[in-house]
C-alpha cells in the first residue's frame, strides 16, 4: 500500500519525535499530530525539578519552536482526544467528530497517573504529577505552602519531595513498601535513598500505606493504615502510572500492559505501530517484553516506529537507559535487570558517589550509577557486550572498567 498519510496519536515524547523523523527522512505526504494536551510537544523531566521549583519558565520545555510544525508540514490538532480506532478501515475518530483516515497509524497516547482510590481523595489539595498544566498549578500550590505530604517514593515523588524540601517546605514522604524504589533497584540503594532524604530533612515513612485524606472541603491531614494522622496544607500522590489505552477498546488492537508490539514497533493490526510509555513490545536481546515509563526509550522508540512505518527500520533493541535527579544526585540506571542473583558496588555511598551493578549468571544485566556518569557509560558497554566478569573486579576501584571489555 501507498503511504500517504500517517496519523500519529499523541503529541509528546514519541509522537512529536515521530513526526519530525517521518520528515527528516524524506516522508512528503500528509502527518497529522493529534495530541489531548493544548501545548505542542515538550519534556517531561523539568516538570517535576527546574521547572517545579521556578529555576525554569515553561516557555523553556518545548521540544521544537511553536512555527516548527507549520514550517515541516505537521498538521496539528492540539487538546484534540482520539476516542476510537477502526483498523479494518483504517480510520481514527476524534472527539470533535473528526474522523481521519491513514495508511500508517502510530499510537504514541503515553501513560497517565495511577489514581489513589482511597477515601477522600475528592478534596481540594491533592495533586498528580504528569502535564505542564499539573506542574504550573503544583508550582504555585507549593509556593504558597509550608507543609506537603508526598505519597509514594517512586521516582516522580521523590523528585517532588527534594524539590518541595529544595523549596523550603516541611515535607513528609510516605511510602507503602519498605524501601523507595524497592522494586526497581532492590532494598539497598532504596535504602541510601531513603537515608540521602532524611539528610536534607525530609521526614521518610516507610511502611505507611495511605488508607485516605481527611478535611473539610479541602485537605487537611493524610490518614495512615493505622489511622494516623499527618498534617499538610497540600498533598502530592505519585504512585505509578497506567498506559492510555482506553481509547483503543473494541478495535482489536492487542492489549496486555499497554500496546503490544513488536520489535519493529508493529501491533497485531496492519499499518498500526506503537511507540513509548504506552508500548509493550517485544526485546528481542533480551527475549522478554518491556515497557519503559522513561524519557530515552520514548524519544528513541518514537524515532525507530518512524522509520519501521517508511521501510527503514531496524529491530529496536537498546540498552534501556534512564536517570533521576534528586539535590545534588543524578542517578543513572543502565540496562535491564527483572531478576538478578548477585550484586556488587564500586563506590560509597557515604561519599555520594557510587555504582551498583546487577548480575544473572555472571553477566552484568544492569547497573545504577549515582553521580558516576564515566562508570555508568562503561557499564553500558560491558552490558551491550554481554561481558561475564567477577564481581570482585566490578567493585575493585584499582580495575578500570573499561579494562573489562573483550578487545
Ligand atoms: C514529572 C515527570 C518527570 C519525569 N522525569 C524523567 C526523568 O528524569 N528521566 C526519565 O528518563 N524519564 C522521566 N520522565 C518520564 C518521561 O517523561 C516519559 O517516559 C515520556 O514523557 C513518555 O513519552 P510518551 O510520548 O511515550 O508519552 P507521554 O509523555 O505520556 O505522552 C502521551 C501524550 O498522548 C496524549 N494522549 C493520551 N491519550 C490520548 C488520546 N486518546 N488522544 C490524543 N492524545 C492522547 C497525552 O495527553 C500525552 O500528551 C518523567 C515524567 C514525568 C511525568
Amino acid at each position: 500500500m501507498a503511504l500517504r498519510i500517517v496519523v500519529i496519536v499523541g503529541a509528546s515524547m514519541a509522537g512529536g519525535r515521530a513526526a519530525e523523523t517521518l520528515r527528516a527522512e524524506g516522508f512528503d505526504g500528509r502527518i497529522v499530530l493529534v495530541g489531548a494536551e493544548p501545548d505542542r510537544p515538550y519534556e517531561r523531566p523539568p516538570l517535576s525539578k527546574e521547572l517545579l521549583r521556578g529555576e525554569l519558565p515553561s516557555e523553556r520545555v518545548f521540544l521544537r519552536p511553536a512555527e516548527f510544525y507549520a514550517e515541516q508540514q505537521i498538521e496539528t490538532r492540539y487538546g484534540i482526544r482520539a476516542i476510537g480506532l477502526d483498523p479494518d478501515a483504517r480510520v481514527v475518530e476524534l472527539e470533535s467528530g473528526e474522523r481521519i483516515g491513514y495508511d500508517a497509524l502510530l499510537i504514541a497516547t503515553g501513560a497517565s497517573p495511577r489514581r489513589l482510590q482511597v477515601p477522600g481523595t475528592e478534596l481540594e489539595g491533592i495533586y498528580y504529577l504528569r502535564t505542564l498544566r499539573d506542574a504550573e498549578r503544583l508550582r504555585a500550590a507549593l509556593q504558597a505552602a509550608s507543609r506537603v505530604v508526598v505519597v509514594g517514593a517512586g521516582f516522580i515523588g521523590a523528585e517532588v519531595a527534594a524539590s518541595a524540601r529544595q523549596m523550603g517546605l516541611e515535607v513528609v514522604l510516605l511510602e507503602a513498601l519498605a524501601a523507595p524504589l524497592l522494586r526497581v533497584l532492590g532494598a539497598d540503594v532504596g535504602h541510601y535513598y531513603a537515608q540521602f532524604h532524611r539528610e536534607q530533612g525530609v521526614d521518610v515513612r516507610l511502611n505507611a500505606p495511605v488508607a485516605g485524606f481527611r478535611g473539610q472541603g479541602r485537605v487537611e491531614a493524610v490518614v495512615l493504615g493505622d489511622d494516623q494522622e499527618v498534617p499538610c496544607d497540600l498533598a502530592v500522590v505519585g504512585v505509578g502510572v497506567v498506559p492510555e489505552v482506553a481509547w483503543l477498546a473494541g478495535s482489536g488492537v492487542a492489549l496486555d500492559n499497554g500496546v503490544l508490539a513488536d520489535e519493529w514497533c508493529r501491533t497485531n493490526r496492519p499499518g498500526v505501530y506503537a511507540a513509548g510509555d504506552v508500548a509493550n513490545w517485544w526485546h528481542p536481546r533480551l527475549g522478554e517484553r518491556l515497557r519503559v515509563e522513561h524519557y530515552d526509550n520514548a524519544q528513541n522508540q518514537g524515532v525507530a516506529a518512524a522509520r519501521s512505518i517508511l521501510g527503514r527500520g531496524e529491530p529496536y533493541a537498546p540498552v534501556p537507559f534512564f536517570w533521576s535527579d534528586q539535590y545534588d544526585l543524578t542517578l543513572q540506571y543502565v540496562g535491564h535487570a527483572s531478576h538478578w542473583d548477585t550484586t556488587c558496588r564500586r563506590g560509597r555511598p557515604e561519599d555520594r558517589s557510587f555504582i551498583i551493578f546487577y548480575l544473572h549468571q555472571g553477566r552484568i544485566r544492569a547497573a545504577l550509577g549515582v553521580n558516576r556518569f564515566k562508570d555508568v557509560s562503561a557499564a553500558r558497554r560491558l552490558i551491550e557486550a554481554g561481558v561475564v566478569v567477577e564481581p570482585e573486579r566490578l567493585a575493585d576501584e584499582s580495575v578500570e572498567l573499561r579494562r573489562l571489555l573483550p578487545r
